[in-house]
């Protein structure tokens, strides 16, 4: 759907779902429960994966989430879902992968933090984890966070740059620093023996121009695909726009291979808002197509009912339902462009440029709604039936279009 090219990457297979290479942008989410309730989180992991994460990571902070993954993972095998569960380790990974072996084997990926491996033991506790990824043939994450630098590299670059002729500022340094932390991390991981494809990197901060300042130092250095996320985005608006602010940059630039929205929920809020506002992201830059999109204007003085605002709410939730059936049914769907408008302006214009649209009148027009399909004028609604006309309209012209009729059978909507 796009003419957009990315950054070349060596694929690397999670647990049967590829990142890099030729394989879409990837959707990955974090759960929020208690590792140690196998219960909860096997849940969570299903909900985070029904809205379209591909992958999944769970902390794996102790000894009772060790050994609750195994049955995590089962859970969710009996449940039918096949996805990928990546463990998160910080402080203590090398020690409980080694005990809880069973937990290494369930696991899909391992995500290192290489500031939080240890400081006089870091290269060996560090390496204790790729033996342990080699052993189960897994791939790891090296993920670098600036809220966990490895001080020791910090400090070994802040003394260089303080003795070099030219020396750069602290930030500038702070960004080479974590860059390579993950370049040296994987070197260091390649010569214990794990495979080049064995490898996914990221860099993480929570400031958006440092994000894709850092990024964009970062992808020349290898062909190890990338993860994107905005670390710490925040809460609500803030946080969806910060991380999109940040992702669609380097999106556009062909930087990332799968990427993470990191939301904080309000208490007890829906925890796959993250997934969605990732699909979001990717759908909006015109990457991958998840589902219909629906383009409504915003409105003005010229529409002072809410009919049109309700119309259009109603239609995005119309088509979030059907999306199940027509996912399965009706390959493509999810490319569909359905256009609500609130009046005359750029009504007949905007539903013009959609597949479907549908021009509502606004204060004082003449109460009747022109429906373009595909560009042409195919009828005008009017009455209370509207909204219920024009979803049949809809229902049909996802059947004709996207059903098992080749697309030299296809006939118009109306047809
Ligand atoms: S299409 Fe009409 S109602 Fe919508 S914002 Fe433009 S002028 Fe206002």
């Amino acid at each position: 759907m796009s003419i957009w090219s990315r950054r070349e990457t060596v694929a690397v297979d999670i647990g049967g779902v590829g990142v890099g290479g030729d394989n879409p942008v990837r959707v990955q989410s974090m759960t929020n429960t208690d590792t140690a309730d196998a219960e909860a989180t096997a849940k969570q992991v299903a909900d985070l994966h029904l809205a379209g994460s591909e992958i999944v990571r769970v902390t794996v902070n102790n000894e009772p989430s060790a050994q609750a993954v195994p049955e995590i993972v089962q859970r969710l095998e009996d449940a039918g879902l096949d996805v990928p569960i990546v463990g998160d380790f910080h402080y203590n990974g090398h020690i409980l992968l080694t005990k809880y072996p069973d937990a290494a084997r369930a696991l899909a990926k391992y995500r290192i933090n290489p500031g939080n491996v240890g400081t006089s033991r870091r290269d060996e506790n560090f390496t204790k984890i790729v033996e342990v990824a080699i052993d189960n043939d897994k791939p790891v994450r090296i993920g670098v966070n600036w809220g966990s630098l490895d001080q020791r590299l910090l400090t070994e670059l802040m003394d260089e740059n303080a003795a070099s002729d030219d020396p750069k500022g602290a930030k500038e340094v702070m960004l080479e620093a974590i860059c390579q932390s993950a370049m040296r991390s994987a070197e260091l991981a390649e010569e214990v023996g794990l495979g080049h494809d064995r490898i996914v990197l990221s860099s993480k901060v929570s400031v958006v121009p440092d994000l894709i300042r850092v990024y964009r130092m970062l992808a020349p250095r290898s062909d190890y695909p990338l993860h994107l996320g905005l670390t710490e985005a925040g809460m609500g608006a803030k946080g969806i726009v910060a991380t999109t602010a940040a992702l669609g940059p380097l999106l556009m630039d062909g930087i990332g291979d799968t990427i993470r929205v990191s939301l904080t929920p309000r208490p007890g809020g829906d925890r796959a808002e993250e997934v969605r506002v990732a699909q979001q992201i990717l759908q909006s830059l015109a990457i991958r197509a998840f589902e219909p999109q629906v383009t409504s204007c915003p409105g003005c003085g010229r529409t002072t009912s809410t009919f049109f605002q309700e119309m259009a709410e109603d239609i995005q939730g119309w088509i979030r339902e059907r999306m199940p059936i027509w996912r399965e049914k009706y390959p493509g769907v999810e490319e569909l462009d359905v256009a609500v408008m609130g009046c005359v302006v750029n009504g007949p214009g905007e539903s013009k440029h959609a597949n479907l649209g549908i021009s509502l009148p606004g204060t004082f027009e003449e109460p009747k709604a022109p429906v373009y399909v595909d560009g042409e004028h195919y009828t005008t609604l009017k009455g209370e039936g509207l909204v219920a006309e024009f979803k049949e309209i809809l229902e049909n012209y996802v059947v004709k279009n996207y059903g098992e009729t080749s697309a030299a059978e296809k006939e118009p909507v109306g047809a």
